[in-house]
């Protein structure tokens, strides 16, 4: 017999939960609401990480996604410093850590993602960082102040905003990763040159083409050694390798996971009663027309939110564009819509030398995503035709004339 019951069960404490639980109660939900998630911090926004509070430059609490004391006047309970052990989907019970059982009508899980750990000789020293929690942030920020030198590994988001923010501070920084170009992952070699060079015009040193073979210490890291013999002398490091889902209650669970917990279009996992939010979802895109999970900070929040929708009986698909966000410092501000797996075409839009374009990335002469740096105007029309799969090719020259009005392509 389970000790308490529940209609809302939420899991994790970050963006997609906290979001679930406020449009719960603007949905006039009355049933109760527990939160639980296994930092001691109440829900917070993680990109400023990276940012703004990483610089010094925000405090703690404007990170908090709902204002002290909401919790309380909402009606949600929140459970921070607790885990949720284990789940059984048939009798739609949870186990906390410390021992209580819970019996829900609706749960959602939100576990999030975890970071990629790099397991090479020397990995034990101190002063090797990772960037998750708001924990990490300040051990960077510390060791940060004392140092003279900090090699970021990984030319993805994390390795280049903390590479901004750390240079913006007045720390010299050095980019180690494997691409030849920072940020082409995503955005390809065209425009991830752009920042490449940006990042190196700003006095960030960028290694490509290099991989990492061990770190050098004395208790302390001292230098970050590459397969191809190179020696770089640092007083900390901070590694931006990727992260993977957090699907593991999920698992332990019997719910059917694969890069993420498994989910419908309406981001309904295997089990009746159990949604799926944020970095750990993997769902059914009608707009891709496959299988997605992306690691988005918009993304963790629209589909918080829809998940709590469709647990009060929408029954809708999910079908929002994914969108991100990054910024280098105060040197540059990107947004991105898509993702565009594979693309066949590059349309640019704008003034690259001025920092100031679109790109658009075209497959079989529809959009499959875009990119701006900005030029917030034009994600939205990129966003309008992708989810349309409009057929753009005979708009090429209006797309990459910076002055065209596009709102009536695809009407
Ligand atoms: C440094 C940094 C910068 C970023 N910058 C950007 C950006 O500029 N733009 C952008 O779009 N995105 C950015 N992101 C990504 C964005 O923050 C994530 O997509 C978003 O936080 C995902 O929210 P979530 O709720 O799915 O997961 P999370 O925020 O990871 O929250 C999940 C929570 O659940 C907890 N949990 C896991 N398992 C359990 C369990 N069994 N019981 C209890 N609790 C559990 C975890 O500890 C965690 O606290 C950034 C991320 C980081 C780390």
């Amino acid at each position: 017999m389970a000790a308490r019951e529940v209609d809302f069960l939420l899991v994790g404490g970050g963006m997609a939960s906290a979001h679930c639980a406020s449009e719960l109660r603007r949905r006039g939900a009355d049933g109760s609401v527990l939160l639980a998630g296994r930092e001691s911090e109440p829900p917070y926004e993680r990109p400023p990480l990276s940012k703004e509070y990483l610089r010094g430059d925000a405090e703690r609490e404007t990170a908090f996604v709902n204002p002290a004391g909401w919790y309380e006047e909402n009606d949600v309970e929140l459970l921070t410093g607790v885990n949720v052990m284990s789940l059984d989907p048939n009798e739609r019970t949870a186990k906390l850590q410390g021992g209580d059982e819970v019996s829900f009508g609706r749960a959602l899980l939100a576990t999030g993602a975890m970071v990629n750990i790099l397991r090479v000789e020397g990995a034990e020293n101190e002063g090797i960082h990772y960037l998750r929690a708001f924990g990490n942030s300040d051990a960077i920020r510390a060791d940060a102040e004392a140092a003279e030198h900090v090699v970021l590994i990984g030319g993805s988001y994390i390795g280049t905003e903390v590479a901004a923010s750390l240079t913006a501070k007045g720390v010299k920084c050095t980019i180690l990763m494997m691409e030849d170009v920072a940020l082409s992952r995503v955005f390809g070699e065209n425009a991830g040159r752009w920042f490449h060079e940006m990042l190196e015009a700003r006095g960030v040193t960028v290694h490509g083409g290099e991989e990492l073979e061990a770190f050098e210490g004395d208790g302390r890291v001292k230098a970050v050694l590459t397969k191809s013999g190179r020696a770089i002398e640092c007083d900390a490091v901070v590694v931006g390798a990727g992260v993977r889902p957090d699907a593991m209650l999920a698992q332990r669970a019997g719910l059917e996971v694969d890069d993420g917990v498994l989910c419908d279009s309406k981001l309904r996992s295997s089990a009746g009663g159990i949604y799926a939010a944020g970095d750990c979802c993997s769902y059914d895109s009608v707009v891709h027309g496959r299988r997605l999970r992306v690691e988005h900070w918009d993304v963790a929040m629209q589909q918080g939110i829809h998940a709590a929708r469709n647990m009060l009986g929408d029954d809708r698909d999910y079908d929002v564009v994914p969108y991100f966000f990054s910024d280098l410092a105060d040197w540059a501000s990107l947004e991105y819509v898509g993702p565009a797996h594979d693309w066949d075409e590059e349309i640019w839009r704008g003034d690259r030398d001025a920092g100031e374009f679109s790109v658009w990335y075209l497959k079989d002469g529809r959009v499959a995503g875009a990119l701006s740096v900005e030029r917030s105007e034009d994600l939205a029309e990129a966003r309008r035709l992708l989810a349309g799969g409009v057929d753009v090719s005979a708009a090429r020259d209006q797309i990459a004339d910076p002055d065209s009005d596009l709102s009536q392509l695809g009407a």
